[in-house]
């Protein structure tokens, strides 16, 4: 693995090309009929660094990509079942845990400046493993869009987020909300159907929750992912974390993948919403 960088902006690209030998990379190759996530072929993965168990078997396991990225690039197996979705997982608190733990382990490395964890359920969510899985991958500076975003709570006056959750209950948006955390729709996203899940504490790194904010997060994933699923059938799950801005506020950005990123938004990095945000929310909330 190499970091480019963007010949005019300087931004870094991670040139990867070993990722190509990796199993369905690209559309049209020949599938490989093994899975590597399933029970029984543990062998096939590189050695796991940690799991979850019950009765004697895991239900979580968190192994080094095979195909790495970057230097760090972990993979967390979040089911045994290869047909699981998110919505059917019954210890989803457990796969938070997880989260948690192994986001921790890899930003605790003297060479790692973030880490970013998501999950990208589905094909069209850019999946090579259809057997449920997220993916760790930790990088040696901070990316542009967490700079973007960590510079404008460093300029708020208040956190944009901590608001959010009064105005857009105002305004219709929260799809459902508990003591720990709101699942709201955006009033301005990249995506149509965009969803974020917003941490009620004020924290800039998923590493703060409690055991109950694990277990509340884990239940609104699976709502979510369920509501979504009807949607569309591929979906990412980002989990956006702040670890140098201690004036960020930390959370989760859901999207089903109902179309590709076309022309306008690569020319611009604008982005054209094609759904009212409060109908998005109707539809959660009615699903
Ligand atoms: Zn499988
Ligand atoms: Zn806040």
């Amino acid at each position: 693995m190499k970091i480019a960088a963007h010949p005019i902006t300087g931004e870094p690209i991670l040139l990867a090309p070993e990722r190509a030998a990796r199993p369905r990379a690209f559309a049209g190759d020949e599938a490989d009929d093994v899975c590597p996530f399933c029970p029984g072929n543990e062998s096939l993965t590189p050695p796991e660094v940690a799991r979850i168990e019950r009765d004697g078997r895991w239900l979580v396991r968190a192994f080094p990509n095979k195909y790495p990225a970057a230097e760090h690039h972990e993979v967390i197996v979040e089911s045994p079942e290869h047909a699981a979705t998110f919505a059917d997982v019954p210890h989803a608190s457990e796969v938070v845990r997880m989260y948690a733990e192994r986001y921790a382990a890899l930003a605790a490395r003297p060479d790692v400046a973030y880490v970013s964890l998501f999950t990208n359920d589905g094909a069209m969510a850019g999946a090579s493993i259809p057997h449920l899985h997220s993916q760790l991958l930790a990088v040696p500076f901070v990316p542009p869009r967490i700079e973007r975003e960590a510079a404008a709570f460093a300029r708020a006056d208040d956190c944009p987020l901590c608001a959010m959750l009064a105005t857009h209950r105002e305004a219709g948006l929260i799809v459902r909300e508990d003591n720990a955390f709101a699942w709201l729709v955006p009033s301005g996203s990249f995506m149509a159907n965009e969803q974020w899940l917003v941490p009620k504490r004020h924290q800039n790194e998923m590493t703060s929750m409690t055991g109950d904010e694990q277990t509340a997060l884990g239940e609104l994933l699976r709502a979510a992912t369920a509501a979504t699923k009807k949607l569309a059938p591929s979906m990412n799950r980002l989990f956006l974390n702040f670890p140098n801005e201690a004036a960020a506020h930390w959370y989760v950005d859901l999207f089903p993948r109902r179309t590709t990123v076309a022309g306008f938004e690569l020319a611009t990095g604008t982005f054209i919403e094609v759904i009212e945000p409060a109908e998005t929310a109707r539809i959660l909330r009615e699903s």
